[in-house]
Formats: C-alpha cells, sequence, structure tokens
C-alpha cells in the first residue's frame, strides 16, 4: 500500500469519492510530507497549512452531505508564487513584493476554489520567472529531490520539486521561456505549457505578456488532463485569452496513437546534447514507433536564431511590464529618502530587485530605445514570425513534434550562476514554442547515470489534446513517471509557517 502522498490525482479522487479515504486525512499526509522534507528541499515560500485544513474539512462535509464534487475536491495542490492568492502573500520570490498580499484571486485560483481543490502554500521561483535554477530567488534555494546538490531547474522549480517529492499531488507553474518544462525535465515530473491563451492570465504577475502561460505539474498524464480541464477556458479579463470551447482532455486518453505521425525536428538533435540525454529520447522514439506512431524527420530551421529573439522580446516586455514597481502604490519602499522623486523611485528599485532582473530591465530597455528600436526589437518580433512559419509548415505534416525538454539533466548548483549566457542555452528547445505560442508537454522519459530525463512533445496551437493522448500511451508502456526519488532525510526544521 503506498503512503497518501504517493497517489496520484486519480487514484486519490477514486478513494475520496468511494469514501475509503477524507480529504482531511489526505491533506495532513501531504502537510507531514513537507514537515518531513521541506528542510531539505526547500520548494515553499509559504504553507497555508491552517487554510489548507479548513478547506479540507470543507470538502469532507460536502461530500457527508451527498454534494456530488469533481475529480479535484480535496486534492492538495502547490501554487508557484507569480500566481495572485487572494489574502495570501504572494512574493514573486523578490524583495520587490516580499509583504504584498494581492485583494484578488488569479482566474486560476477561482477555477481551483471552484473545483474544491486545496491549497497547501506558494512555492519559491526564480525572481520575477527570471532564470532556469530557481537560484535566483531573493529568498533561498530549491533542492532537486534527485540530488540535493542540484538545481530543480526553474524558473518554477518550486512547484517542480514539491511535486517530484510528494509534498503536492500537482502543482501551478509559469512558462514563459521553458519555466514549466525545464524544472518538469529535471524532476521527473510531467510539466504542461498549454497554447498561449488557452488559460487565462489574469493574476498572473506579469513578466513578457505575449509569452507568460499558466501551467501544471503531474506525476501522470491522465493527471495532467485533469489538471488543465480545470484551468484552461475562455475568460472576459484577459484580452489575450482564446474563445474556442474546451475538449474533454480525459476522453481524449484512448491509449491508441496507431497511425499518429510524430516529427523528429534534426535541429534539435545537435550537438551540445547530453549523450545520456539523446539516449534517452531516441529510444522514447523506439517506443513510440512500436506503439504505432509513425516517425519522420522534419525541419525547423530558424531555431537557431530563437534564444536570441527571445533575450531580446523577453527583457523588452519585462522592461516594460516592471516599470510599476515604484515604490508608491504597492511593494517595496524606499527608506531612506536622498533627494526628490527620481531619487525615490531608483532608490526603491535598486534595494528591491536583484541582479537578474536588473539585467533584464537594461537589456529591455536598451533594445527599445529610440534608434535602436528596428535593429533590436523589430528584427527580433520578424524571427518570431518565421520561427512561427517554421512550425506552421511542420504541423502541416505531422500531429506532433518530439525533442529532449532541456539539453542536459540537472546541473549542480552554483555551476551557472556566475554565467548568465550558459544559464540562457538551457532553455534552447523550449523558448521556440513560446515565440511561436503553441502547446509543450515535458513527460519523463527514462534516466542519465541516476537523473531524469525529459522528453518534449511539441502540438500546434489548441493541440493539447493529442499530447496528452501521446503522453498517455507512453505511460501505459513505460514506468519511468512512477520512480521516486529516495527521500532526502530533513537537514533542519521546516520554516515558520503561515
Ligand atoms: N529561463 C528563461 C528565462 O530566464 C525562461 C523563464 C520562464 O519561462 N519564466 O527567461
Amino acid at each position: 500500500m503506498p503512503e497518501l502522498w504517493q497517489l496520484t490525482i486519480s487514484e486519490a479522487s477514486e478513494a475520496l469519492r468511494r469514501r475509503e479515504i477524507s480529504a482531511t486525512e489526505l491533506t495532513r499526509a501531504h502537510l507531514d510530507r513537507i514537515e518531513q522534507v521541506e528542510g531539505s528541499v526547500r520548494a515553499f515560500v509559504t504553507v497555508t497549512d491552517q487554510q489548507a485544513m479548513r478547506d479540507a474539512e470543507q470538502v469532507d462535509r460536502l461530500r457527508r452531505e451527498g454534494v456530488e464534487l469533481g475529480p479535484l475536491a480535496g486534492v492538495p495542490l502547490a501554487i508557484k508564487d507569480v500566481i495572485s492568492t487572494k489574502g495570501v502573500r504572494t512574493t514573486c520570490s523578490s524583495r520587490m513584493l516580499e509583504h504584498y498580499t494581492p485583494p484578488y484571486d488569479a482566474t486560476v485560483m477561482t477555477h481551483l476554489h471552484e473545483a474544491h481543490a486545496i491549497m497547501l502554500g506558494k512555492t519559491n521561483m526564480d525572481e520575477f520567472a527570471m532564470g532556469s535554477s530557481t537560484e535566483n530567488s531573493a529568498f533561498f534555494t530549491t533542492h532537486n529531490p534527485w540530488d540535493l546538490n542540484r538545481a530543480p531547474g526553474g524558473s518554477s522549480g518550486g512547484s517542480a520539486s514539491a511535486v517530484a517529492v510528494g509534498e503536492a499531488m500537482a502543482a501551478l507553474g509559469s512558462d514563459t521561456g521553458g519555466s514549466v518544462r525545464q524544472p518538469g525535465a529535471l524532476t521527473n515530473t510531467n510539466a504542461l505549457k498549454p497554447t498561449y491563451g488557452r488559460v487565462s492570465r489574469y493574476g498572473l504577475i506579469a513578466f513578457a505578456s505575449s509569452l507568460d502561460q499558466i501551467g501544471p505539474f503531474t506525476r501522470n498524464a491522465r493527471d495532467m488532463a485533469l489538471m488543465l480541464q480545470a484551468i484552461a477556458g475562455y475568460d472576459p479579463l484577459d484580452s489575450t485569452s482564446i474563445n474556442a470551447p474546451v475538449p474533454d482532455y480525459s476522453a481524449a486518453l484512448t491509449g491508441d496513437i496507431k497511425g499518429m505521425r510524430i516529427g523528429v525536428p534534426q535541429e534539435y538533435f545537435v550537438e551540445g546534447t547530453e549523450p545520456g540525454v539523446r539516449a534517452a529520447v531516441e529510444q522514447a522514439i523506439e517506443t513510440l514507433k512500436s506503439l504505432g506512431a509513425e516517425i519522420g524527420e522534419c525541419s525547423l530551421p530558424h531555431t537557431r536564431y530563437g534564444i536570441a529573439a527571445y533575450y531580446i522580446i523577453a527583457p523588452a516586455e519585462c522592461s516594460a511590464n516592471l516599470a510599476r514597481y515604484d515604490g508608491v502604490k504597492y511593494g517595496h519602499t524606499a527608506k531612506k529618502l536622498s533627494g526628490g522623486l527620481i531619487d525615490f523611485v531608483s532608490e526603491t528599485r535598486a534595494e528591491g530587485f536583484g541582479a537578474e532582473v536588473k539585467r533584464r530591465i537594461m537589456l529591455g530597455a536598451y533594445a527599445l530605445s529610440s534608434g535602436y528600436y528596428d535593429a533590436y526589437y523589430l528584427k527580433a518580433e520578424r524571427v518570431r514570425t518565421l520561427i512561427k512559419q517554421d512550425f506552421d509548415a511542420a504541423f502541416a505534416r505531422f500531429d506532433a513534434l518530439i525533442s529532449p525538454t532541456s539539453p542536459s539533466v540537472a546541473f549542480e548548483l552554483g555551476s551557472k550562476v556566475s554565467d548568465p549566457y550558459a544559464m540562457y542555452l538551457n532553455d534552447v528547445f523550449t523558448i521556440p514554442a513560446n515565440l511561436a505560442g503553441i502547446c509543450g508537454l515535458s513527460i519523463p522519459g527514462g534516466f542519465s547515470e541516476g537523473l531524469p530525463v525529459g522528453v518534449q512533445l511539441l502540438g500546434p496551437a489548441l493541440g493539447e489534446a493529442t499530447l496528452l493522448r501521446i503522453a498517455d500511451a507512453f505511460q501505459r508502456a513505460t514506468d519511468y513517471h512512477t520512480k521516486w526519488p529516495e527521500t532526502p532525510v530533513a537537514k533542519k526544521k521546516s520554516r515558520k509557517r503561515s
């Protein structure tokens, strides 16, 4: 009999429905797990234990009264600290928002509350979602449960580690250039970046608005279908949200991928990828072939310009979005006032932002400045169109594409912090999907020297059901996604709770 914190959502919701377990027991089991491992993993900025127990009791009460509840009712989740939660501190792991409590919920939170899911707390991240290792958090570093000396990836590293180690059954992150998929790959979790506009961004604290998308972490494709079902859909509060019906994602999991056309983009199998990663992805391709998928080669020729275009567009949008942190309306306020208004604002921003955020703001402001706009921003937007056209051509021939999620397995903490460019290169395979607005899913694809390898499936706009069907068929044939890291031993007592 597995521990309660080891259950998948599908298993737990069945047991809850049959009243074999209660939401209170399930939530308590996860809070105990947090108590046990958080001292060494450090995934949470805030644990909302009391509210979680109250919400769980409410779910049990409703069930006793005979109210029919959905599959997420009583399911304990972790939420990245970039998603606004009414009455619960939302920091973006930044000094700038260290004491900020939103007066409203993000739309995804409204959906999760309606589904009676339980929030366990808010997870650590790279400051304002800028980074690939969670080491840019202003508060502390999150560790990868597969090897505590290694990074969980980022920027949603807290959410990824929490799911990987059983502190939460699933979690939400945000993906601007790979921040859900890459940590998913590095922690052996399933991680989805939905199509741009599929999930509302209302209440997601903005980094780069034309690229940001909220996505879930789960332990298998079946649970991913349930999570996506709960959060997807049109939202009048987000002007970029897509007004299209949401399919039944669980119904797409037929187990049958015979005749499905899966493309292998040659530009994603180049030098620089670790041999162990490449071997695992090639093995996954063989598995899909044996399940009846038709595999063929394709080309995405503008892939090599992806990182360059992203590091113009994302900083440009960030420099505009982060202009709102001026110390006046909310967030950090400089204490020492040396001069007038300009000094006050610059003092506030100098104190409130960390080095990487400042680097991005400067890059972006430069790229947008008069005389440089055409040479940088406009050119990057043109490259973006070419990358999108590459995908359009590929999806005319294929239902989905397959690649590594990240060129490497989890890297050692500290090994890339002094070299931002090396850190940026980690997102070479994930960034193009954000630039093109398409969907991408990272699934556990095996191990290299004991560390997890992620396989990325890319789909056309609104192709989530196809990706989930492939992932589910793969998971019926493999057991990588069922593997757990050895329980790390807590080094010190977990953090103070709210
Ligand atoms: N690692 C990328 C960056 O630093 C992507 C971050 C993200 O997806 N939020 O910008």
